[in-house]
């Protein structure tokens, strides 16, 4: 019998946890529970769950701390923060903690759910079978990406892109000059299905791009905005 995926959920408000253990048990998951942050990266490190759906306001070690921790520990686990004010959200835009995702409090348990399952089911997904050898770095003037690799440089220089950002990149640059929507990139980049919701995580995942990869991010020249359309990559520099 096949495993059941199990997530953890890392808040101290008890009727939040019992909220998301109810609907993540009805939908065939395993759940473990963490109300603060130390007990939550203990857990998180021991347990090896599939998903770990994490508050930021937590006792102990807040869940910026917590994301961090797991990240230097090398666990590549799918990071969903739930975050509860515009002020954290703030926060999590300026930084970069080594996160999937985010949802914003209160969320709808739908939403919520449907952001589990693309997550667990990104992480899960086996890297594409290789790709051709001429194909594997493309390089426009100054810009190497090496698909095989899964890296970026620029001038020689790693740009130390996360695995979404190097993914998005990817995905624009091997498809140079075509103009892809928010909701496309969702589906495409963050392998949502059919995904109907709040796409900013693709304009938060787009301006940390632009900031590794742009000599003057505010005067982008590879990762380029059609206004009222989305987004495209620009090959001649
Ligand atoms: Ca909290």
């Amino acid at each position: 019998m096949e495993r059941k995926q199990r997530v953890l959920i890392v808040e101290d408000e008890k009727n939040i946890v019992d909220i998301l253990r109810f609907n993540l048990q009805k939908e065939g998951y395993d759940t473990l529970e963490a109300y603060d942050g130390v007990a939550g990266l203990d857990l998180a490190l021991a347990e090896h769950p599939d998903l770990i759906l994490l508050d930021l306001m937590l006792p102990k070690r807040n869940g910026f701390e917590v994301c961090r921790a797991l990240r230097e520990q090398g666990r590549a686990t799918p990071v969903l923060i739930l975050t509860a004010r515009e002020a954290e959200q703030d926060k999590i835009l300026g930084l970069d903690l080594g996160a999937d995702d985010y949802i914003t409090k209160p969320f709808s348990i739908r939403e919520l759910m449907a952001r589990v399952k693309a997550n667990i089911r990104r992480a899960a997904m086996t890297p594409p079978p290789e790709p051709p050898a001429a194909e594997e770095t493309l390089r426009f003037g100054r810009l190497e990406i090496h698909r095989g690799e899964g890296t970026a440089a620029k001038d020689g220089q790693d740009l130390e892109l996360t695995p979404r950002e190097f993914e998005l990149l990817a995905h624009l640059a091997g498809h140079a000059g075509r103009v892809f929507t928010r909701q496309e990139l969702m589906e495409r980049v963050w392998n949502y299905e059919r995904y109907v919701g709040d796409v900013r995580a693709v304009d938060v995942a787009i301006r940390r791009l632009r900031e590794k990869l742009e000599d003057d991010p505010a005067q982008p020249r590879y990762i380029l905005t059609r206004r009222g359309a989305g987004y495209y990559f620009q090959s001649d520099q």
